[in-house]
C-alpha cells in the first residue's frame, strides 16, 4: 500500500524550501526592524476559544475546522487562524499589564480549515501574523498596515493593491446595523439561506459573502464607513494620514468587513488580481474588544496575517526567480577503506570551521564523486588515498577552476579559505 499525504496537504521539498526562506528571512528581518518578537502558540487549542473568538456564524467556525476530542474527552481543534490564540496567550498571562510600550509579536506557522482544495487554498497552509497589543492609536493601525505592505514590497509581488475600511465600534454598529437590517429586509427572500440567517445575528457579514446574488443585492446597501461615530470617523482619518506620512498607498473600499463585535474601527487586505479567487494575500484589523471578551483585562490590538502560499504563487506566477540555497563547498572522498577516519576528522574540522562538507560513500568511484561535485556546484573535493594518509599531504581539487593541490592537512581549512569558499 503505498499512502499519499491527505488531500488539501502538500510536502515542501529541498528545491521548494527556498522560496519558503526568502520569504521567512523577510518576514524576520522586517519585524525585527518594528521590534517585533516572535511567539509560538500551540497548533491545537479548546474548540471552544475557536468558536467564540472567529465567531459561531463564520464558514471557519460553521464548516471548516478539524475539531476532535481527546483521550479525557475534551473538546479541541487545529487552529484555523492565530489571532484567537495570541489574544488568549495574552488574557492568560496578562501579558499587557505591565509594559508602557505595547507589545509587539509576530507568529508563523501552519493553520488548519477543511475547505475544498484548489491553487491557493489548502487545507493545511502557513501563514504569519503581525500583531500590536495595548495601543488604541490610529498610527499603531498604520505601522501594521505598512508592514504587511513592506513585506510584499521586499519581497517584490506585483500589483499589489491595499483597500482600508473602518468597520466602527460596537456603538455606532449597533446604529448601524438597524439601518442595514431595514434594507436586507426589503428583499429578504432574494439571498442565499446563510446570508438570511446572518441578517438576523451579524448583518455586516453579508458583504463578505461570495454568492453573486447577493453581491448584487447589497451593492446598495447602506455603508458602516457613512455611518461611523465622531470618534471612530476621526480615528479613520488619522490613519489615512500616518499611512500618507509612511508613503502607503491605500483604496478606500467600504465592503471590507470584519464582522464581530470584537473587531473594531480598522479593517483592510492585501489584493492581487491574477490568482483567481484567491485574491486576498492577506489582511487584518483592530480588535480593541476581543482580549476583554476573552477574559483578559480590556486591551485594545490591531494585527495583520497572511498566507505564504499564495504569495509564493504570486511570485511564481510574475516569473520571480528565487535565489539558490547555499551549495554544498566540500565533498571529501576517501579512496579506500583506511582513509575513513581521516575524512570524517577532516569533515569535523571543516564543519568547526564553519565550512559545509560531506564524506563520499566509500564504494564510489573518483570519477562519479567528481561528476556529483560538477553538477552541484560543490566548490572542493578532497581526495584522501593511502599514499596521502602516509604523506600527509592531501589532494584538494578546485572544482570550479579546474586545478588540483596537494596542501598538508593542517592547512587545508586555510587552503579552502582563501580560495573564495563562503563560510557560514
Ligand atoms: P483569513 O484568516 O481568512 O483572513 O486569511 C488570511 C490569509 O491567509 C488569506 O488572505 C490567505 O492568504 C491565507 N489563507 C486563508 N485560508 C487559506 C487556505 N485555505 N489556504 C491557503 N491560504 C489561506
Amino acid at each position: 500500500m503505498k499512502y499519499q499525504a491527505p488531500r488539501g496537504t502538500y510536502d515542501i521539498l529541498p528545491e521548494d524550501i527556498r522560496k519558503w526562506h526568502y520569504i521567512e528571512d523577510i518576514i524576520r528581518r522586517l519585524t525585527t526592524l518594528y521590534n517585533y518578537s516572535e511567539v509560538r502558540t500551540p497548533i491545537f487549542e479548546q474548540l471552544d476559544l475557536f468558536q467564540r473568538s472567529v465567531g459561531e456564524d463564520t464558514d471557519i467556525v460553521e464548516k471548516e475546522m478539524y475539531t476532535f476530542k481527546d483521550k479525557k474527552g475534551r473538546d479541541l481543534a487545529l487552529r484555523p487562524e492565530g489571532t484567537a490564540s495570541i489574544a488568549r496567550m495574552v488574557a492568560e498571562r496578562n501579558l499587557q499589564s505591565s509594559t508602557r510600550e505595547p507589545l509587539r509579536i509576530w507568529y508563523e506557522g501552519q493553520m488548519f480549515r477543511y475547505s475544498r482544495p484548489q491553487k491557493g487554498r489548502y487545507r493545511q497552509f502557513y501563514q504569519f501574523g503581525v500583531e500590536c497589543i495595548g495601543s488604541p492609536k490610529p498610527i499603531i493601525d498604520a505601522e501594521i498596515i505598512a508592514i504587511g505592505w513592506q513585506i510584499l514590497q521586499e519581497a517584490k509581488v506585483p500589483d499589489v493593491s491595499l483597500e482600508i475600511n473602518s468597520v466602527g465600534c460596537p456603538e455606532c454598529r449597533d446604529k448601524y446595523n438597524i439601518l442595514l437590517k431595514e434594507f436586507l429586509y426589503k428583499d429578504k427572500d432574494k439571498y442565499c439561506t446563510d446570508c438570511q440567517r446572518r441578517m438576523e445575528q451579524n448583518p455586516l457579514r453579508i458583504f463578505d459573502c461570495k454568492n453573486k446574488t447577493c453581491q448584487h443585492l447589497i451593492e446598495k446597501a447602506p455603508r458602516m464607513l457613512d455611518n461611523l461615530c465622531e470618534e471612530c470617523a476621526q480615528h479613520f482619518e488619522e490613519v489615512k494620514n500616518s499611512l500618507e506620512m509612511m508613503k502607503v498607498p491605500f483604496i478606500v473600499n467600504p465592503e471590507i468587513v470584519r464582522g464581530l463585535d470584537y473587531y473594531t474601527k480598522t479593517a483592510f487586505e492585501y489584493k492581487i488580481n491574477y490568482l483567481g479567487a484567491q485574491d486576498a494575500l492577506g489582511g487584518g484589523g483592530r480588535y480593541d474588544g476581543l482580549i476583554g471578551y476573552l477574559g483578559g483585562r480590556q486591551t485594545p490590538a490591531v494585527g495583520l496575517s497572511m498566507g505564504l502560499e499564495r504569495i509564493i504563487l504570486s511570485l511564481e506566477k510574475s516569473g520571480f526567480s528565487f535565489s539558490e540555497e547555499d551549495n554544498l563547498e566540500v565533498l571529501i572522498i576517501p579512496i579506500g577503506i583506511n582513509p575513513i577516519q581521516a575524512s570524517i576528522e577532516m569533515m569535523q574540522k571543516l564543519h568547526e570551521a564553519g565550512i559545509s562538507a560531506i564524506v563520499a560513500d566509500e564504494g564510489s568511484s573518483v570519477g562519479s564523486n567528481l561528476k556529483y561535485c560538477d553538477k552541484n556546484n560543490v566548490s572542493f573535493a578532497i581526495l584522501i588515498g593511502d599514499n596521502e594518509l602516509k604523506s600527509g599531504l592531501y589532494v584538494v581539487k578546485n572544482i570550479k577552476k579546474k586545478s588540483q593541490s596537494e596542501v598538508k592537512k593542517e592547512e587545508v581549512i586555510d587552503f579552502i579559505k582563501t580560495h573564495e569558499v563562503v563560510v557560514k
